[in-house]
């Protein structure tokens, strides 16, 4: 069993390290010092690189971007009198939001996904991916992750509910040393076997949605499954990580949570240390609070992303509200840190067969739908769905049966789905936004 479990981690290691060379050239392991350094270094030495990179980008974007040229008026502003962008100007200012020293096939699409709710369409280039690759690998050491150790990963799967199997998934995941559980279809039979299959090939970290994290957890408690698999952390990530999550996950897995915070439109924006703070990724962003007093008052977060030339996001206002802290940190990481996040919430839906359904599976379907500006899916009952619409002009008829169609897919083909036109979907106090809302709590279940 160990030497089959070292032979393993050998080839995804290998594996890795040929993934990161053909992607990234053969100056890949440099790169990866370089960065880690930098993101080791004293405080003072991390925001001359902000700094620089920062004036750079403001740079490229008024030279190459007709949207910012004409909101900037000079090539060096000063970036607190700069609007922040909003979604709505994503969407409106598409083309203009270009970068012209790009070509259309140097641009990789991508979207948001997961919690984010109002469907949104972008483009990142190479540089971008590989930077945020970078960072994804420098951070996820803090929670004991390394390349070619088996991971457990909770995740939404690629692309539909029913595509677990695919073989190129299959392949990706055993060079990855990665084993998936997929977080937008969780059943009691996928869940026992993620367990045994965790117990005879112990993973050393998971990583996951911390809703999907929280049911299988619950799960595991409520069947008496115990893991002994002398985890060294678990990387929780995408959605707010609520306290009672949290505190149940420590207890059944016996290993600390490290939160992750991020977004599909900008990468990775923080990652919490081993003393629990979250410190913010300040060599790919920079970031602000758009508050009177950030150190005081909560205000919404801003991202400037610092890598993406293809569509630069400059103060971009992600949809999170956050604080800022002056602390030091005892972790000896110079990085700041984010001292609060008040981030989105994506519910868990049940059916009436007991499966678990990621919210995220419902954002999902939004992708590319252009009559819809924003939504609310609300499960009332196990029989009755409410699905909240702010339309505009493209809405169409098909539009309506193939939403509807979508949800019934998932909870079942009598549950009632009602659509109700609305003029806006409030944000609640709390400044988390609902896209997702489940009223079926556990003890409604089968
Ligand atoms: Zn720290």
């Amino acid at each position: 069993m160990l030497i089959h479990r070292a032979i393993k981690t050998l080839i995804s290691k290998t594996g890795w390290y040929a993934y990161n060379t053909y992607r990234k050239g053969v100056h890949y392991h440099f790169k990866f010092s370089r960065a880690a350094a930098l993101l080791d270094a004293p405080r003072e030495v991390i925001e001359a690189f902000q700094a620089k990179r920062l004036e750079k980008l403001l740079q490229h974007a008024y030279q190459t971007t007709p949207y910012y040229r004409e909101l900037f008026k000079t090539e060096t502003p000063d970036i607190s009198q700069i609007p922040p962008l909003e979604k709505q100007d994503i969407r409106e200012q598409f083309e203009r939001l270009c970068s012209t020293a790009f070509t259309a096939e140097q641009r990789i699409e991508n979207a948001t996904g997961g919690s984010t709710g109002t469907p949104l369409k972008f483009y990142q280039d190479r540089n971008y991916w590989n930077q945020r690759n970078l960072s994804v690998y420098y951070f996820d050491r803090w929670a004991g992750w390394n390349f070619g150790q088996p991971q457990l990963v909770i995740w939404g799967a690629p692309t539909d509910l029913e595509n677990d199997g695919h073989w190129k998934h299959r392949v990706n995941n055993f060079w990855r040393n990665q084993y998936w559980l997929n977080g937008f279809h969780l059943t009691d039979k996928a869940m026992l076997a993620a367990f045994e299959q965790m117990d005879q090939h112990p993973p050393q970290t998971i990583l996951a949605y911390p809703s999907s994290l929280y049911e299988f957890a619950t799960f595991l408690s409520d069947n008496d499954l115990i893991p002994k698999w002398n985890l060294k952390g678990i990387i929780s990530s995408a959605e707010m990580l609520h306290p009672h999550y949290r505190a149940l996950v420590e207890i059944i897995f016996k290993a600390r949570v490290y939160n992750r915070y991020g977004g599909r439109e900008v990468g990775l924006i923080g990652m919490e240390c081993a003393e629990g703070r979250m410190h913010i990724n300040c060599r790919d962003l920079y970031l602000e609070i758009d508050s009177p007093d950030p150190y005081t008052a909560p205000g919404e977060i801003l991202v400037t992303q610092l890598n993406n030339y293809a569509m630069p996001f400059i103060r971009y206002r992600i949809g999170d509200v956050g604080m800022l802290s002056d602390e030091l940190c005892p972790c000896g990481n110079g990085l700041p840190i984010l001292a609060e996040l008040l981030g989105r919430t994506t519910a868990t839906f049940r059916t009436r067969t007991g499966t678990l359904i990621h919210g995220g599976y419902f954002t999902r379907q939004f992708y590319g739908i252009k009559g819809v500006n924003q939504f609310q899916i609300i499960q009332e009952t196990l029989k009755h769905c409410v699905l909240k619409v702010v339309v505009n002009t493209q809405w169409t008829e098909a539009t309506r049966r193939s939403l509807v169609q979508c949800i019934q897919k998932a909870l079942g083909g009598d549950v009632v789905v009602t659509v109700e036109f609305v003029d806006y979907i409030p944000v609640p106090a709390s400044g988390k936004r609902e896209y997702t809302i489940s009223k079926v709590g556990a003890d409604m279940g089968p």
